[in-house]
């Protein structure tokens, strides 16, 4: 008889729990794994996928405008939001499907609801009580909305997502990554865009030119940027929402939507109580290893707080599988990884922004290119792109790489091949251009932006 009723019970069946279990299962562990929700997780059912359809969706309205610069003369168009979320939902239940069976090819058993942990060997679901030789947190993490009055008027990007009819207005609130995503979706489709942040400018903790740039081609699609403010009350407007900002103004409309961070999935989930340490924000702490500091309680994705990507939760479950359980060591590696922003234009890069190159290598060398994209030449769009390359100035090895414009994101994911294998600014020179793309401008950067500190000097 086992000693326990399973080798490895995951919380989870998101990006990250699916592709453990799924591999562990595979090498002949049994597995359970714990849903609440639907299995998916954010990544497939809530986030990047449901989300980059619609950013398809929303910009056809620009390419349909384009297409006149070239000739095409096309009626009145107009958009069924309805049927658009109709479709989205029935490619969502496909792919929710494909994941059940991945779980259920893998041998790995399913229970619905909400897993809680009772100690480090036990897990409760329901009135069932499972016990397991490990136990797998990969519960992900949920929107987190600060305490501002009427913030139950808000809506989330979960939310978002699902609305039946489109909101003729939107009051945005963050400019994270989730936030200017939005904010370009809805624009897209005709709504009146506000984006209410509190920093300067948008996307904090990308390189600088890459946030200028955004900022000011959000406000040329015309969204209407309100930097440095926040809501400080909200309040239901007949059949919308009236947000009062912290200059004094309101804004009316139909709908509010706060997209300020995400937290943590571990509230109720029994952790600490079960001894497993957790960050001030309720993240699982982990080692390299993705281990908790409970030895039989491991810990992958956005519940730990590393790097919020599910690319990088399912290296991390791959990691933790092969290791545990096909005796092949190997920990995930969060060097330069690349992601992207699906803001519109996308926003993509890997590796260091300007400002941490400096921090970590002292002197680099910056290269900078802006353009207009060549598709746009024949039409009115004034959307523009900007390509910047940070190169250590001591090794000449480039440690970051940015880009705003049409397919910043199909690009960056090659150059960041390059970027991970240490490339030089000569290597990238050596290579040929494809011509005449957007990409090529990363291997034809010649001039040097100079230093700040040296155009300190020269104006002295
Ligand atoms: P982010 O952490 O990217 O941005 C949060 C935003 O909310 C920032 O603008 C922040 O302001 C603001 N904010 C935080 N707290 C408050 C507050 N109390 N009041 C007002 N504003 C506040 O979070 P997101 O929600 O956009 O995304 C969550 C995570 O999901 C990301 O970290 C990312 O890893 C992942 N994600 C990845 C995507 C991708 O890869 N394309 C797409 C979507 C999400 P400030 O800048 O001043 O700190």
């Amino acid at each position: 008889m086992p000693r326990y009723d399973y080798d490895l019970i995951t919380i989870g069946a998101g990006s990250g729990g699916v592709r453990a279990s799924r591999l562990a299962g595979s090498y002949g562990a049994r597995v359970a794994v714990i849903e609440e929700i639907r299995e998916g997780g954010t990544c497939v059912l809530r986030g990047c996928v449901p989300k980059k359809l619609l950013v398809y969706g929303s910009h056809v309205g620009e390419e349909l405008a384009d297409a006149e610069g070239y000739g095409w003369t096309i009626g009145p168009a107009t958009h069924d939001w309805a049927a658009m979320i109709a479709a989205k939902n029935r490619e969502l239940d496909r792919l929710h499907g494909i994941y059940v069976s991945l779980l259920e090819n893998a041998g790995v058993h399913r229970y619905r609801g909400r897993g809680v942990v009772r100690d480090a060997h036990t897990v409760e679901v329901g009135d069932r009580v499972l016990t397991g030789e490990r136990i797998l947190i990969a519960v992900g993490g949920w929107p987190s909305l600060p305490r501002v009055p009427g913030i139950e008027l808000a809506l989330t990007s979960n939310e978002a997502l699902e609305l039946p009819v489109r909101p003729e207005r939107i009051v945005i609130v963050g400019s994270g990554y989730i936030a200017v995503e939005f904010a370009s979706i809805f624009r897209g489709f005709g709504s009146e865009v506000d984006l209410v942040f509190r920093a300067e400018r948008p996307l904090r903790g990308f390189d600088e030119d890459v946030r200028v740039m955004l900022g000011d081609e959000l406000a040329k699609k015309g969204i209407r940027l309100h930097p440095g403010l926040l809501p400080a009350e909200i309040g239901q407007d007949g059949s919308g929402v009236r947000t009062r900002l912290t200059s004094g103004q309101t804004l009316h409309a139909d709908a509010i939507m706060y997209a300020t961070g995400r937290l943590p999935n571990t509230r109720g989930l029994g952790l600490s109580e079960a001894g497993v340490a957790l960050t001030t924000k309720g993240a699982v702490q982990v080692d390299g290893w993705s281990r908790s500091s409970v030895p039989s309680i491991h810990a992958i994705g956005d519940v730990t707080d590393r790097l919020n990507l599910t690319p990088v939760a399912i290296a991390e479950g791959r990691a933790f599988a092969e290791t545990v359980y096909n005796s092949n060591p190997m920990t995930a590696d969060h060097e330069d990884v690349p992601s992207a922003v699906f803001s519109q234009p996308p926003v993509a890069s890997v590796g260091l922004a300007e400002h941490d190159a400096r921090e970590r290598y002292g002197e680099v060398d910056v290269y900078v290119a802006g353009f207009r994209p060549m598709k746009y030449t024949l039409t009115r769009n004034q959307e523009r792109g900007m390509q910047k390359l940070i190169v250590d100035r001591a090794s000449q090895r480039v440690v970051g790489a940015h880009m705003v414009g049409v397919d910043a994101a199909e690009i960056i994911q090659g150059i960041a091949i390059a970027v991970r294998m240490k490339a030089t600014k000569a290597d990238f020179d050596a290579t040929v251009g494809v011509h005449p793309t957007a990409a090529e401008e990363f291997v034809t950067m010649r001039d040097r932006r100079p230093d700040p500190v040296r155009q300190v000097a020269a104006a002295q």
